[in-house]
């Protein structure tokens, strides 16, 4: 059996085209574009990609992009103070603080500092915990599209065995939620999981978040699954996901290949969370 391979940039696109229909539609009701926020801190080049990314895919969906851009070696006290700010602009529907943040400043107590209703990032321990008890919120962009592309693979998220490697904060634990909230039963592996091969084997939704070249290998997944990598890794092969996507590929029902399966899906869902912080707080 040869995998369907699920095409991340196609679903993600049209993500961004619901998005920005949408926001045509909501703007003339709220008088004003939707506004999302983004703060930089310091000059680590990949995070001035990132968020360049972020502003330009949000202007593009016909948002307003706002920025703070901070010096290394800036207090935490001015960072809280910029978040203090744009939790009480009107114009401001979602805050996002790129990560990490320069030493020395609490990252946690940075982000907690966040609205809940602007938190379009959904990493406030309010959020979190929402996500955690089943209620409604904004949810982590990563997790978020992922749940988007296993509902675009097609088999029943409902009732089916999944298996989530890596806990992080970003990833593995919002999604098992996420997961949990659609009725599967959900396990999460991690580098202290006795026999991940054989954990991974039972998985009819298999999703890996590690940061492990080629972690998962073809013989680890169950036949006819559905299989989502989430890891980016540079090797001298270029970019590559967790799992060995060649062998994978000829087990799995469907696969999302790197580049070009979660990766898109990050950007398009923070437009999404955007939009629904907008429309929430419009309400
Ligand atoms: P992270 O915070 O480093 O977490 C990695 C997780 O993997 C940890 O829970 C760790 O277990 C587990 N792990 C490490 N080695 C393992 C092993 N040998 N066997 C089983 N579990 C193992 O990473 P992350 O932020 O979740 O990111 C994971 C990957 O996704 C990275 O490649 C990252 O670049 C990528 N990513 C992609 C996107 C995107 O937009 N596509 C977004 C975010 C992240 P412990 O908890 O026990 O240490």
């Amino acid at each position: 059996m040869t995998a369907r391979v699920i095409d991340g940039k196609a679903v993600a696109a049209g993500v961004r085209e619901r998005v920005a229909a949408e926001v045509a539609e909501l703007a003339p009701r709220l008088g004003r574009e939707p506004g999302l926020a983004t703060v930089l801190t310091g000059d680590d080049p990949a995070s001035q990609v990132y968020v360049r990314n972020k502003r330009q895919a949000c202007e593009e969906a016909g948002m307003r992009s706002i920025h703070h851009d901070l010096p290394a070696d800036v207090a935490e006290e001015r960072v809280l103070a910029v978040v203090d700010e744009l939790n009480a602009d009107q114009r401001v529907d979602g805050i996002l603080v790129q990560l990490p943040l320069p030493d020395g400043i609490d990252q946690d107590a940075v982000v907690d500092r966040i609205d809940a209703a602007k938190d379009v990032d959904g990493l406030t321990a309010a959020s979190a915990g929402r996500l955690a008890q089943g209620r409604p919120g904004l949810v982590p962009c990563t997790p978020a599209g992922v749940m988007e592309l296993l509902r675009e693979a097609g088999p029943p998220i409902e009732g089916a065995e999944a298996v989530i490697v890596g806990r992080s904060i970003l990833v593995g634990r919002p999604l098992s939620a996420l997961l949990l909230n659609a009725n599967a039963s959900v396990t999460v592996c991690h580098s202290r999981t006795r026999d991940l091969a054989a954990t991974c084997r039972r998985a009819d939704v298999l999703v890996a978040a590690v940061g492990s070249p080629r972690l998962v290998e073809g013989g680890w997944v169950k036949p006819g699954a559905t299989v989502i990598d989430v890891g980016i890794n540079r090797t001298d092969d270029g970019l590559v996901g967790d799992v060995d996507f060649d062998v994978a590929r000829e087990v799995a029902g469907a696969i999302t290949p790197v580049p070009g399966g979660v990766g898109p899906m990050t950007i398009a869902m923070l437009l999404s969370n955007t939009l629904a912080a907008a429309r929430a707080r419009a309400a």
